[in-house]
Parts: structure tokens; sequence; C-alpha cells
């Protein structure tokens, strides 16, 4: 079997259970669109542009004019789309590439999502059409050299108020687009009251430096930063007029964080499918690897792995369209896919033999890749402790 009879555009042929049959006609069409885009226009690249570490600019337009950015913001969206559908276009960008999937899950997600859950319809207004038509790009400046998993309290950017004017000092590590992007969020502490509050950064303003962070070895083609703040000066227009404190930014990371969970099968789907059409194409002993009982364990390993997954985050995001989705059953989606992707991707990667190892091949990519999603939008740890404290009614954060 070759991977192109793995590459159906009008279905995802590793979908077992056929969950996909609960999507509308209209949204299975634009997957559809998306699946052709992607493997036309962004695969071919991809592990030329993973090995450089270089991002490809042009597809930002591509994907903009798939209508992705924005989807769950009223005001730009183009059409209704139901949470499932949301969670699956993240799937199909990281089975084609995890690192594609992060770009949009930071424009889409958290910085427009910023702005839709925490701007004002003025600020919604102004930001977010710019934003869906690729015109404007989007990062997330939450993390600090200092502060990573504990940000809800750990938070040292201080913002100062001036007249009509606020202040930004301190500093922001792990920015992804930051290299590139026309606007970052930054969320910083108030000197007044000491809350954390979101701010509409723009990254030319004097005092802003953003420098990539080099040689990281998971998602490569993600530009993350190391950003200094300055004395930059931004005016209380640019200050999200409706997130005034760290239960806004939970907000935006809610609904981030369970399209995390959809990438990481995603990430593992990408990492099968390579790996199943190697087993059937590689001969040893006489014989296709794949008619060796022990290599069909390892993808059947896989394709269990990725269907409990599926199942998983298809029932996370209902509940978010039925509106009973909470904190803890995202944070068990996002810890549970991304502990089964790690295991898939090695034994994707088993199957491979040593061309495994090798980038041309994909599995290497993907099993890299796994490592950057296990950890970021919330450790395992810090999600597990989240479904722990909702399970056991007491908090172990400390
Ligand atoms: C590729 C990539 C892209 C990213 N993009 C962004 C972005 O766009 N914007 C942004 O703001 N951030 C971004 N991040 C940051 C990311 O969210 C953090 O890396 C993540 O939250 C973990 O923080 P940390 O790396 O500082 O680890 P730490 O918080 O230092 O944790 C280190 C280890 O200690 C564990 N640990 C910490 N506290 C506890 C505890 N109480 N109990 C048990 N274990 C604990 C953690 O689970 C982890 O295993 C990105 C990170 C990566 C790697």
């Amino acid at each position: 079997m070759s991977s192109a009879t793995l590459t159906s555009f009008t279905s995802l042929v590793s979908d077992f259970y056929g969950y996909e049959d609960l999507l509308s006609d209209r949204e299975k069409g634009v997957l559809a669109d998306l699946r052709r885009y992607l493997e036309t226009e962004v695969k071919p690249g991809v592990n030329r542009h993973w090995a450089d570490a270089t991002f490809p600019h042009e597809i930002v337009k591509g994907l903009a004019g798939l209508g992705l950015f924005g989807m769950p913001w009223e005001e730009t969206r183009p059409f209704e789309n139901s949470a499932v559908f949301r969670g699956w276009v993240a799937l199909e960008l990281a089975r084609v590439d995890a690192s594609v999937a992060t770009f949009v899950g930071v424009q889409n997600g958290l910085a427009m999502g910023s702005i839709g859950v925490g701007g004002s319809p003025e600020q919604r207004a102004e930001w977010l059409p710019r934003m869906a038509s690729g015109d404007l790009v989007g990062a997330f400046g939450l993390t600090e050299p200092l502060s990573g998993s504990d940000s809800a309290q750990g938070l040292r950017t201080i913002a100062t108020r001036d007249g009509d004017d606020w202040v930004l000092n301190g500093s922001k590590r792990w920015i992804g687009n930051a290299t590139f992007s026309d606007i970052t969020i930054i969320w910083a502490k108030s000197a007044e009251d000491g809350q954390v509050k979101g701010f509409i950064v723009p990254t030319d303003t004097e005092g802003y430096t953003a420098t990539k962070i080099e040689d990281k070895q998971s998602l490569r083609i993600v530009q993350n930063a190391d950003i200094t703040l300055e004395n930059v000066r931004v005016p209380e227009s640019h200050r999200l007029q409706q997130a005034d404190s760290f239960r806004s930014t939970a907000a935006v990371l809610r609904l981030t964080r369970a399209e995390v969970a959809w990438a990481a099968v995603g990430n593992s789907i990408g990492a099968y499918e390579a790996a199943l059409a190697y087993a059937n194409e590689r001969v040893q002993f006489g014989k296709p690897i794949a008619k060796h009982q022990l290599i069909q364990d390892l993808l059947v390993k896989c394709i269990g792995n990725i269907t409990a997954s599926i199942g998983m985050v298809v029932r996370c995001s209902q509940m978010l369209d039925e509106g009973t989705q909470r904190d803890e059953h995202a944070s068990l989606a996002k810890a549970f896919t991304t502990a089964r992707m790690r295991e898939t991707v090695g034994y994707a990667r088993e199957v491979m033999g040593g061309n495994g190892i090798v980038l041309d091949y994909d599995v290497a990519r993907f099993f890299a890749d796994a490592e950057a999603l296990y950890s970021y939008e919330g450790t395992r740890e810090m999600n597990t402790l989240i479904v722990g404290r909702s399970i056991t009614g007491q908090a172990a954060f400390v």
C-alpha cells in the first residue's frame, strides 16, 4: 500500500469507527478542501522547513482563505461550526504537521481567542477581521522565564497605569509566532490591583523585543521567541476591556487546551499512517513486514490509541457545544491523548526500524513534535492535578 491510498480527501481513512459521520455535509466538505490544501501545498515542504527551522509564511493566506482563523469568534465566523468540526480541523492540520497546527492554534485560538473572550465589542471589531483574513498575525504571551506551570500566581511582568496609558515591563518566554507577529497579547500583573490583565501590543512598539529561541528539537517550524518589555507604552484602549483577572486567561486556555488534545490525535495519526504505508512496502524475510504478526501488533496498538482518543475528544467537544464542558474535562482530554500520542509515535517509530529516525520518512518529525505537544498548554502533571482536584475534591497543586 502506498501512502497515497491512505489519503482520501473525502474522509479520514484512519477514523476506524467513523466518527466523521457526526459532522454535517458542509463541514465534511470544508475538511475535504483542507485535506487537499494540506496535501498539495503544505506537506511537500514540511520536512525541509523542519530541518531548517523556518516557517512557510506563504501558507498564512492560504489557511485564512479556508476560513480557519476566527472560527469560534462570532464577528469573523464565515459559517456556523460545531466544536467537533473545529477540533477536527486541528486534527487534520497536525496529521500533516503539528507545527502548522500550532501556528493556527496560536493565531485562531490563543491570540484571537484572547480578544474574542476578553475584548470589548469595539476591540473585537477593530482587530478580529484583520486577523481572520491573515493580514495580521498574532501571538500570545503568558509564559515567562521564571513562570511556566504557575503562571496563574507567578507572573512577574508588571503593567503600571500612567494617565491614559499603561507601561509594561518584564519578559516572556516560548511565545509562538512571536518572531514575526504583528501583535502580541501580553498578560501582565497590574501594579494597581495585582490582577492579571491582557494587553494588545503592536510588535513595533518601542521597548518591545522578540528574539528567536534557537536549536529547538521539537516543533522546529514554530517560531518561538523570548520577549523583553522595557517601558512598553500602550493606550488604555489596548487593554482587553473584559479581562480583569486570570479567570479570563483561563477561559481562553480552556478552549485551546481541548484543541491541543485533538492535535495530539492528529500527530498520532500522521505517524501511524506513515508507518502503515511503510509496513506494506518494506520487505524482510521475503514478505512485507506488515505480514509479520509483531508488526501488526504495533500497528493495532496505534489504531487502538487513536480510536480511543478520537472518542474522547469528540465527546469533550460535544460538551462544549452543550455548555457542560468544564476545565477538568478539557484537562483530561489533553493529558490522556498526549500520553497516548507519546506511545503511538514510539510504536510507529519501531515499525520503521532505522528509517524511523530519518526525517525523509516523516515519523521522526511526528516523534519529535510529540514532546512539545505533551508539555505546552498545561503539562500532563498540571492537567492531572486539575482532574485530580475535580474527582477527589482536594486541591494538590503545592
Ligand atoms: C513549543 C512550545 C510552544 C509554546 N508556546 C507558548 C505560547 O505561544 N505562549 C505562551 O505563553 N507559552 C507557550 N509555551 C509555554 C508552555 O505553556 C510551558 O512550557 C508550559 O506551561 C510548562 O511550563 P515550563 O516549560 O516553564 O515548565 P515548568 O513549569 O518549569 O515545569 C517543569 C516540570 O515540573 C512539573 N511541575 C511544575 N509544577 C508542578 C507541581 N506543582 N506538581 C507537579 N509537577 C509540577 C511540570 O509538569 C513539568 O514537568 C510553549 C512551550 C513550548 C515548548
